[in-house]
C-alpha cells in the first residue's frame, strides 16, 4: 500500500488485511513500538522519526526481511510504508524474488486535504510526528523519496490507483473493487 502520510494507509490496510485474512504489516507501526520498548532498533530510529525523515535503509529493511519470514507471512501479507523508496524495493526482490509484490495499491489524496487531516491527528492522538513543521517535511519526504516508486511499479504493470477522498467504508469499496479486477 502506497500513498502519501495521510493518505489513509494505514485504516485502510488494517481493515483489508482482516478482509483477506492475511497480516497487516506496517513498518511504522513496528518502528514506533521498537521505540516504545526502546529496543537498539528503536534507539536508532527514533530521532529520524522525529524529524519525518525516513530511518536509514539498511534497518528498515532487515527488520521487513525477518518480519516476512515468520510463520504468518507465509500465505501472504499486506506491507503498509514498504518500500518507501526505489533501493528499498529493490532490497525486496534481491531478498526474496521479483513475485515479492503482486500489486502495489497507491491511495491518492491532495495536499491540502492531507495537510488537514495529519494536523487533526496529531491533536486528537498526539503522535509525535503530526506537528505542522514534522508534517511538511514527511509531505516532502513523501515527494522526492517515495513517489518515484508509483514510476517503478507502474512501469512494472504493478500499480493499481484508488482515489482517497470520501468515507472510510467508500474507499475500502473501492479497494476491494480494484483486488476484484
Ligand atoms: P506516515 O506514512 O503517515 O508518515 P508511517 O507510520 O508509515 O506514517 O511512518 C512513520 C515514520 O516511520 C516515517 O516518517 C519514517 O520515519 C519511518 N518509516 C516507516 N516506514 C519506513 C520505511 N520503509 N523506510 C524508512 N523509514 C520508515
Amino acid at each position: 500500500m502506497l500513498g502519501p502520510p495521510g493518505a489513509g494507509k494505514g485504516t485502510q490496510a488494517e481493515r483489508l488485511a482482516r478482509a483477506l485474512g492475511i497480516p497487516h504489516l506496517s513498518t511504522g507501526d513496528m518502528l514506533r513500538s521498537n521505540v516504545a520498548n526502546e529496543t537498539d532498533l528503536g534507539r536508532q530510529a527514533q530521532a529520524f522519526m522525529e524529524a519525518g525523515d525516513l530511518v536509514p535503509d539498511e534497518l528498515v529493511t532487515a527488520m521487513v526481511i525477518d518480519r516476512l519470514q515468520q510463520e504468518d507471512a507465509v500465505c501472504g501479507y499486506l506491507l503498509d510504508g514498504y518500500p518507501r523508496n526505489p533501493a528499498q524495493a529493490e532490497a525486496l526482490v534481491e531478498a526474496f524474488g521479483d513475485e515479492v509484490l503482486e500489486l502495489a495499491l497507491m491511495l491518492e489524496v491532495d495536499a491540502e486535504e492531507l495537510i488537514q487531516r495529519l494536523v487533526l491527528r496529531g491533536e486528537e492522538q498526539g503522535r509525535a510526528d503530526d506537528t505542522e513543521d514534522v508534517i511538511r517535511n514527511r509531505l516532502d519526504v513523501y515527494e522526492e523519496q517515495t513517489a518515484p516508486l508509483v514510476e517503478y511499479y507502474e512501469s512494472r504493470d504493478r500499480l493499481a490507483r484508488v482515489q482517497g477522498l470520501g468515507t472510510i467504508p467508500e474507499v475500502f469499496g473501492r479497494l476491494i473493487e480494484v483486488l476484484a479486477q
